[in-house]
């Protein structure tokens, strides 16, 4: 059996991203097939309807032949070009372009990552590298949020406040501090949003105060906070929390990885608040997936000190795949997408699941619905008024995710047993309605 053999190949050389390794050899692995749209196939033949676009990622949904086309007809032309040696491609030129239309303000330049951890530790780098050449290199301490996910290599993850991504490596993370989400369902101060955005703004004053603002380089925060738990912040937080940076003289870095690209409505989550960061990061639904490829958007008051500061001297950071060309030729495919049609359905879609999600809210396990758009999580307690959480002991995530699955779903289950949404921007009404039936199913069984 073709499914057997791969299974058993697969425990024993294949090394999973976020896995309990002896977990994995007892369980193995699920084989995805192929996909259209949003349903995908597994060796079984078992169809599943994507909740998740892969890993909040394939928002144009699967089997899109213009993407596809793309891909090959560049790879024919020119697989690879580097960006070193002042050489370049067409598309990695035309894409940076078009992000730099689109993005906010004088967000005008644009350095190209493999995904979205590298373009975490590249801003840390230019911000590094910003703060010496405008003679002050003891401006080297970064805040982030507590629930934050900044990604997984060794500076990303320093960002990163997730426990889990810290625990067991020892890394030592001095440079990098934290404070509270702004977690609104469990915020000690409650649910008041300018109460929410008072505690943020005074915990972010006292941190920097405590540091020392000589010494605080940038805070980085996600227009939501994705992995934490889709965490919502009350309308105004983003804001104020760029008036504050500005204020405190410290860059603000927007991590756009999961909200970028219509997951909430526009191309850029933060647009919504009408900010323009000094840093905004994207990856995943760049390409949609379809490539790995993630981007540095820098204003162009960091990027001519760093400029000035070099002067003909070599900044030395980079990749040799900045730029791919054939994950540029996907990405500029994929923006033609969202604009020919993909953003608006995504805006309908995300309606649409936001409301039946909201239907959930009745059933005894749900405490808190919460999204925005085509990001969404529906938090679990078993005492609603308590809002005790499911208990860790139980393994709810994998649970959940099994139940999901058996249920032709695919969702995210965070480790307390919450769900999390973000469908391809593709879905049909019909296809959302059906997740949320599932997700229902998924409910019921877990009582
Ligand atoms: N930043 C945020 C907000 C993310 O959600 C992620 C990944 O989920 C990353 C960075 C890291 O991106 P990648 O996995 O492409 O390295």
């Amino acid at each position: 059996m073709i499914s057997n053999s791969l299974v058993e190949l697969d425990r024993q050389h294949l090394i999973h991203p976020l896995s309990s390794f002896r977990g994995h050899e007892r369980d193995g692995v699920r084989v995805i097939q192929s996909a259209k749209g949003a349903t995908l196939t597994d060796v079984m033949g078992h169809r599943l309807l994507d909740g998740f676009a892969g890993l909040w990622c394939v928002n144009a949904g699967y089997g899109q032949e213009s993407i596809v086309e793309a891909a090959a007809e560049q790879m024919r032309r020119l697989p690879y070009a580097t960006g070193y040696f002042d050489l370049g491609s067409e598309p990695a030129i035309r894409l940076a372009s078009q992000l730099a239309e689109r993005a906010p303000g004088d967000l005008d330049h644009v350095y190209f990552t493999l995904g979205g951890s590298d373009a975490v530790d590249s801003t840390v780098r230019f911000i590094r590298y910003y703060n010496h050449a405008r003679g002050m290199p003891e401006k080297d301490q970064f805040i982030s949020l507590a629930q934050g996910f900044h990604g997984s290599s060794t500076v990303g993850a320093g960002l990163t406040a997730l426990p889990g991504f810290h625990a067991g490596f020892g890394v030592p993370f001095d440079w990098q501090h934290k404070i509270s989400s702004h977690y609104v369902y469990r915020n000690p101060v409650g649910p008041d949003p300018d109460a929410i955005i008072a505690a943020s703004l005074a915990e972010l004053r006292a941190k920097v105060d405590e540091l020392g603002a000589e010494r605080v380089a940038a805070f980085y925060a996600e227009p939501i906070q994705g992995s934490g738990g889709v965490l919502v912040p009350p309308p105004g937080w983003m804001k104020a929390m760029a008036e504050a940076c500005r204020e405190l003289e410290i860059l603000f870095v927007v991590d756009e990885v999961i909200t970028g690209f219509g997951r909430t409505g526009p191309i850029f989550a933060s647009s919504e608040e009408d900010i323009v960061p000094d840093f905004i990061t994207v990856a995943k639904g760049l390409t949609s997936g379809y490539a790995p490829l993630g981007a540095v958007l820098m204003a162009d008051h960091v990027y001519q000190v760093i400029a000035e500061g070099a002067g003909d001297g070599l900044i030395g950071h980079g990749y040799t795949y900045s730029g791919h060309p054939v994950s540029a030729a996907v990405g500029l495919e994929v923006l033609r997408l969202y604009d020919d049609g993909l953003l608006e359905n995504g805006r309908r879609a995300g309606e649409r699941l936001m409301a039946g999600l909201h239907g959930l809210a009745d059933h005894p396990l749900v405490g808190d619905v919460r999204g925005r758009g085509m990001l969404a999580a529906v938090e679990l307690v078993t005492d609603k008024a308590a809002k005790t959480p499911l208990p860790a002991a139980s393994q709810p995530s994998k649970r959940i995710f099994d139940r999901a699955y058996r249920n032709g779903l695919i969702i995210r289950a965070f480790g307390n047993g919450g769900l999390g949404f973000a469908p391809p921007l593709c879905c049909s009404l019909g296809e959302i309605d059906e997740m949320v039936e599932r997700a229902r199913r998924v409910l019921d069984e877990t009582l």
